[in-house]
């Protein structure tokens, strides 16, 4: 599966100059929630996804998705892997299992995301659904901006990544954009200003 190929048809393989949440400048951005307005390719990326978990003998018994760039991606894993799907949402900033979702003690869960950056916010889910007693067999990710390493890529993980290493992770694709520290951005040397993806239209 060209999975580069998939965001550039769905408009969701940005190139411009835009601001991170990290506070660090790159000239692409992944906007997978364009991939995911199809619901037939959500459908097909995620039975991709779940191949390589069955394929590595990974079995669990729920998707727990971070909300909101999350939830698709793990509705559609849980939906190719037959097994359920919940998702933790942030209150006053603070990861949370709501809306009577609930997790029995002992099981085995999938953290999953659209885009696993440093893995920051997959990891607060997890350590939510371990809290409650969980267990967490592996993370997922539609695409991996290339901080953490992932199941069959040679790409090794960053220090920047927040990933445990002893839990596997598995994603589509590497997109590993360079990024620049806003001092050192080429294109603001160029006298351009970054914008916030999802600020203007994108
Ligand atoms: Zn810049």
């Amino acid at each position: 599966m060209d999975i580069e190929k998939i965001y550039k048809d769905a408009g969701a393989y940005l190139e411009g100059h835009f601001l991170l949440s990290s506070g660090n400048h790159s000239r692409y951005y992944l906007q997978s929630a364009k991939v995911l307005e199809n619901p037939r390719i959500a459908g097909e990326l995620a039975v991709e996804l779940a191949k390589q978990i069955k394929l590595a003998g990974i079995k669990a018994d729920c998707v727990c998705a971070p909300a909101l760039g999350g939830i698709l991606a793990g509705y559609e894993l849980a939906r190719a892997l037959n097994i359920r799907s919940v998702f933790t949402e942030r209150v006053d900033g603070k990861m949370t299992l709501r809306r009577g979702f609930e997790v029995k003690k002992g099981e085995k869960f999938i953290i999953c995301e659209d885009i696993i950056t440093t893995g920051g916010s997959a990891l607060e889910s997890a350590r939510v659904i371990f809290e409650a007693g969980g267990q967490i067999v592996a993370f997922a990710a539609l695409a991996n901006r290339g901080f953490c390493a992932r199941v069959n890529s040679a790409k090794s993980a960053k220090a920047t990544c927040k990933l445990p290493c002893d839990i596997p992770f598995f994603a589509l694709a590497d997109f590993d954009f360079e990024i620049f520290s806003p001092d050192e951005c080429p294109m603001c040397k160029m006298g351009s200003v970054a914008i916030k993806p999802g600020s203007r239209g994108n």
